[in-house]
């Protein structure tokens, strides 16, 4: 057997590795095992590319990984739990960034020696495209996630996004018409990168899920597009599992906000605030409660719904709430948890947290299948949610105006816990906190539940 066969050997085991990576992701119960399969499917790829003679050297390729490996522990060790939502989508941008770095390269090498392959500068200027748009449009997604975004709103977004748009496929028809011309390769970085920040830019808080889920399908897309260019067969399965997984979280991340994908990327910037005063929304009708109150209410609850929200991340209560969630249960209640597909800030954050504390994957209910029992609870208990139980949300207009709500204001009893009266991700007042059935708990996620498996306890 040839190198080369031996290395299409291992890349087709490691294609179907990461096939089966992916199946087993699908189900909480497989996961694990299916990240072990792509990580494993990965070690297979990188070792067997190492016996390609026309890889650069291996001082070079050791001095990069050397870089890599000591920038990716030092974030790895220095980044809050909380804070991995940025930090993915920093991963999405550079390595959108990088697809653009390695199609660049390989391009230009190619053109250098006379070739004039149209797949080549075709795929070049595509990854180029997706790749530069991805990177910037990371970027200000990281700074959205990190809420530190100050940045100004882009003036008639719609039209300036499709006149830009025109303009990149332009220039993409001009670097596979005249490929000997670097500059135009440039132009459509250049062009894409603008792209990528008027586009995010605009993207009002509540829809920030489904650009989340495209930046991560797009980074898979340039990857496939460099995989093209670089005629490497695994670099393009990868890179368009990536892709298709990305655009199927899209989709569903669409379907969840009840948006289109066009409504998102090409619509203008929402109204912010949905013209909604906090001082009216909440005056003199906020009703505070005391753990030991919240507990003597829980005493007698049949049936509990637990609604997480970003606020269960930021105190990491996940373990508390289970201990609370195993007392109610001794003292003979239902509890389920009520999961909205955008609660937190990255897809399924929710069903990881609770996974971690070895929650039951059974008491995990989605929005559609909770929404019609809360008729029936006699105590919603909202934990550090906010905008996925926002009322306001079910009016026609406002920056969440049509996302479909957990409806936690028509159970018996709400109990809200979180730290202040202040707003969530999206900027809007919650008028559920001035609800005739809803009571406050001010404070720390993590500590207020802790106080209310206490008290229950002595009650
Ligand atoms: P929100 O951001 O709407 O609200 C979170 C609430 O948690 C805040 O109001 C905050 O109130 C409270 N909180 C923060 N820290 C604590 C703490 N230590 N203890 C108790 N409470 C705390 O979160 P939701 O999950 O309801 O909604 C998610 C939002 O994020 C949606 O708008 C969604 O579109 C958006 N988003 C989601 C992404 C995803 O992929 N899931 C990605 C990007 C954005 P206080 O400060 O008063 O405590």
């Amino acid at each position: 057997m040839s190198v080369d066969d031996f290395i299409g050997l291992g890349y087709l085991v490691a294609a179907a590795l990461f096939v089966l990576g992916l199946k087993g992701l699908g189900k909480p119960r497989t996961a694990v095992r299916g990240n072990q399969l792509g990580a494993l499917g990965m070690l297979v790829a990188v070792l067997v590319t190492l016996l390609d003679r026309e890889i650069v050297s291996f001082w070079q390729l050791a001095i990069g990984l050397g870089i890599g490996a000591a920038l990716g522990v030092l974030l790895a060790l220095r980044v809050e739990m909380t804070a991995m939502p940025q930090l993915v989508a920093l991963f999405n941008g550079f390595g959108g960034l990088a697809s653009v770095l390695v199609a660049a390269a390989s391009f230009f090498e190619a053109v250098g020696r006379g070739s004039d392959d149209l797949q080549v500068s075709l795929a070049a200027a595509l990854t180029a495209l997706i790749g530069a748009l991805t990177f910037t449009g990371s970027i200000i997604a990281f700074t959205k996630l990190n809420e530190s975004w100050d940045g100004p709103t882009v003036p008639a977004a719609r039209i300036v996004n499709i006149v830009l748009t025109v303009l990149s496929a332009v220039a993409v028809i001009a670097v596979v018409a005249d490929p000997d011309e670097r500059l135009w390769f440039w132009l459509v970085v250049a062009i894409a990168a603008v792209l990528g920040v008027t586009i995010t830019s605009p993207i009002g808080g509540a829809d920030m899920p489904v650009v989340i889920a495209l930046l991560n399908s797009f980074s898979g897309l340039a990857a496939a597009a460099a995989g093209f260019v670089l005629d490497n067969s695994l670099l393009i399965i990868a890179g368009a599992l990536v892709g298709a997984s990305g655009l199927i979280l899209t989709a569903i991340m669409t379907k969840a906000m009840n948006r289109t994908l066009v409504e998102v990327l090409f619509g203008d910037a929402p109204a912010s605030g949905g013209g909604m005063d906090a001082d009216e929304v909440y005056a003199g009708k906020v009703t505070s409660t005391s753990a030991d109150e919240v507990a003597m209410i829980l005493d007698t609850a049949e049936r509990v719904v637990i609604v997480p929200g970003y606020g269960l991340a930021v105190a990491q209560a996940q373990h508390a709430v289970r201990d609370l969630t195993k007392a109610l249960e001794a003292n003979g209640s239902e509890v389920v948890f009520g999961i909205h597909p955008v609660a937190g800030r990255m897809p399924g954050h929710m069903n990881v947290l609770l996974a971690e504390a070895e929650i039951s994957y059974d008491a995990l209910v989605e929005m559609d299948m909770v929404n019609p029992t809360f008729e029936q609870t006699d105590v919603a208990i909202v934990l550090g949610a906010n905008d996925v139980v926002n009322p306001v949300a079910r009016e026609t207009e406002g920056p969440i105006a049509g996302m479909p709500i957990l409806d936690v204001d028509k159970a018996r009893v709400v109990v809200v816990i979180k730290r202040s009266l202040s707003p969530g991700f999206a900027g809007i007042p919650n008028p559920l906190f001035a609800a005739d059935n809803s009571m406050m708990l001010f404070g720390d996620g993590k500590a207020a539940v802790v106080e209310i498996t206490k008290a229950l306890a002595e009650v």
